[in-house]
């Protein structure tokens, strides 16, 4: 799955959701999916940066294309089921979900996290997954195969010293994915994580500022992993955590 190499029509006739379309890993997505046939909703906070990568995905498919201006640490239930009823009114049904958009916070002693910080993290990484998962199970019950994807780290599987609340909302990913995966074993829908491994974003300079962004994988080169989990050869993975980078 590393080395996936979908036909050009892997996603035609698919609808997915990306979260944190803007930037990084989640933009580069938001195009991969679109040049392979899906029909993409771009979600992030920040509204020229989903433009963005909507012009983008225009110039380069010939996706249907929607924006989502949404903010994970303001949005409430009401939020994700108003989308829901909007996604289901405009495509009819959910085939895909990355759940890609997170905050990293500071990296710091434990003793010293601050309880904002804690909450804003969790609020991002944590909570928005579970409400918007929630909100979507049912336009994405009404899909024939539907692919859920989170996004985890290593820090995910393995703790790491001053890495706690990130890590600690990496490790609630998995778990999430897990509960999820088992609760649906018996369904057509598929439950799984990806982690990206070091990869050049604006996330991976801020946690390591001194190193040199050209020794790491582009966002492009990882996306095997990501097509190979929306595309019908997954059909049946669940439960499963993709290491896009193992050593
Ligand atoms: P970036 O910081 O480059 O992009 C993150 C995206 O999430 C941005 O578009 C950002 O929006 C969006 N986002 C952040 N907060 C919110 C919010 N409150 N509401 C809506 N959208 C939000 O990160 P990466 O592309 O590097 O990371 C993508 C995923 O991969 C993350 O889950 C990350 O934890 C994971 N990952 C990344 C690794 C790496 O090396 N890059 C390694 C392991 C895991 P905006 O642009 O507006 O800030």
């Amino acid at each position: 799955m590393l080395d996936f190499q979908p036909n050009s029509d892997a996603l035609s006739g698919k609808t997915i959701l990306v979260t944190g379309a803007g930037d990084g890993i989640g933009k580069e997505a938001a195009l991969q999916f679109a040049r392979y046939g899906a029909n993409v909703i771009l979600l992030g906070r920040t509204i020229a940066k989903l433009e963005a990568t909507y012009d983008l995905c225009e110039k380069q498919s010939n996706a249907e294309l929607a924006i989502v201006p949404l903010d994970l640490e303001g949005a409430t239930v009401k939020h994700y089921q108003d989308m829901a009823s909007t996604i289901e009114n405009q495509f009819g049904k959910l085939d895909g979900l990355l759940h890609n958009a997170s905050l990293l916070g500071q990296l710091q002693p434990f003793g010293q996290i601050p309880e904002a910080e804690f909450r804003q993290v969790m609020q991002v990484n944590l909570n928005g997954q579970f409400f918007m998962t929630q909100a979507l199970l049912p336009v994405l019950k009404k899909a024939p195969n539907a692919s859920v994807v989170f996004t985890s780290s290593s820090v995910g599987v393995k703790g790491r010293a001053y890495w706690g609340t990130y890590a600690i909302s990496k490790f609630a990913t998995e778990g999430m994915m897990q509960c999820l995966a088992d609760e649906y074993s018996n369904s057509t829908m598929r439950f799984n994580c990806i982690n990206p491994g070091g990869t050049r974003t604006g996330m991976r300079a801020k946690a390591f500022p001194a190193e040199n962004p050209e020794s790491l994988k582009t966002p492009t080169d990882i996306m095997p992993a990501y097509l190979y989990l929306m595309a019908d050869a997954s059909i049946g993975v669940t439960g499963e955590t993709l290491n896009c980078q193992p050593k």
